[in-house]
């Protein structure tokens, strides 16, 4: 027997019902929660993903503005469009798709971002909340994992849970996040010997690297949850993860359970971004007066 998939495009359906009730809610008040898409150049895989995150917002009940800019656009510009959607009380969330042209400083692009409306969760003030423990947006993807892990019903408290990978959008947020569920949490990265030394101890690990094949059968141990963040092309060209898929759910064993590529961790992202607008939104109404108890309760994760 192999492990339980953990279907995330089954999970994000049930969460963006929700989410699609409460944007509901506030449109019946109030404005509806808005989430402003700004793309910087040509990258086809940003136009997909920009796209995708669109049609989200159009199912589930918010407004979204899509603002479409040439590669050659000056950095002053792009600040300058920032500050107009700060200023808009129509728009609760901005999102400034990544990667940005090489002119562009995006540090100070997620900055100039109203840290109320910072969905992505990626500026300094969001991540000093996580840090501290602050109620705040966090970042999509981490989230994602942390209510796949949730779905399978296991408690992490007092788990060993180790996050390969350590970047400032996925692998150390992801750390943090088990780490305030009471994991007790491994970093690894590209200067890690032996990673499976690790994993092998694992109940819990996160891939989140963007190799194909960094998680072989061998360095899990039967009955851990594995999430799978990679996205890459195998020989034939197609989606896969940085996890050996079918060699790894044979060995995890029906104990335990593994997210797929496609159909993990990806849906999962944007229906943590639908969240984040509509929990921006929400305090948003809060702070205008009038504030729900309830929607003031969520807005801590
Ligand atoms: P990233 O910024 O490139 O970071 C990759 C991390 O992996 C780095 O910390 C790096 O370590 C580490 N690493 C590289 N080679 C390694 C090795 N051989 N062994 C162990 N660690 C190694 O990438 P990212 O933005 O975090 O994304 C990671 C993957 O997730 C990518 O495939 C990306 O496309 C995917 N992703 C998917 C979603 C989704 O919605 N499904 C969302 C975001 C990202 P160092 O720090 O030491 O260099």
């Amino acid at each position: 027997m192999t492990a339980q998939l953990i279907d995330g495009t089954a999970l994000s359906r049930r969460l963006r019902a929700e989410i699609g009730r409460r944007a509901g809610d506030l449109g019946a008040h109030g404005p509806r929660p808005g989430l402003a898409v700004i793309l910087v150049g040509d990258d086809p895989a940003s136009a997909v993903y920009v796209r995708n995150k669109v049609k989200a917002c159009a199912e589930h009940g918010l407004r979204s503005v899509l603002e479409t800019y040439p590669g050659t656009l000056a950095e002053a510009q792009l600040l300058e469009r920032i500050a107009a959607l700060n200023a808009d009380a129509s728009i609760h969330g901005i999102l400034v798709q990544m990667p940005l042209p090489r002119h562009i400083d995006p540090h100070r692009v997620i900055e100039a971002i109203d840290p109320r409306k910072d969905v992505d969760g990626y500026s300094v003030l969001s991540a000093g909340e996580l840090l501290t423990g602050l109620p705040g947006l966090r970042p999509c993807t981490p989230l994602g994992c942390m209510a796949l892990i949730e779905s399978t019903g296991v408690d992490l408290r007092g788990r060993h849970a180790v996050v390969i990978g350590r970047s400032n959008t996925v692998g150390k947020p992801m750390a943090l996040l088990l780490l305030q569920a009471h994991a007790t949490v491994t970093v690894c990265h590209s200067a890690t010997p032996d990673i499976g030394r690790h994993t092998r101890e694992a109940d819990v690990v996160v891939a989140a690297v963007g190799r194909r094949r960094t998680l072989l059968a061998d360095m899990v141990k039967p009955g851990a949850i594995v999430i799978d963040v990679g996205i890459n092309r195998d020989e034939q060209g197609r989606l896969c993860g940085d996890v050996d898929f079918d060699p790894v759910r044979e060995r995890l064993g029906p104990d335990g359970w593994i997210t797929p590529v496609p159909g993990g961790v990806g849906p999962m992202t944007i229906t943590m971004l639908l969240a984040n607008t509509v929990q921006a939104a929400e305090a948003a109404a809060a702070a205008g007066g009038g504030a729900d108890p309830a929607s003031v309760a969520s807005l801590s994760h």
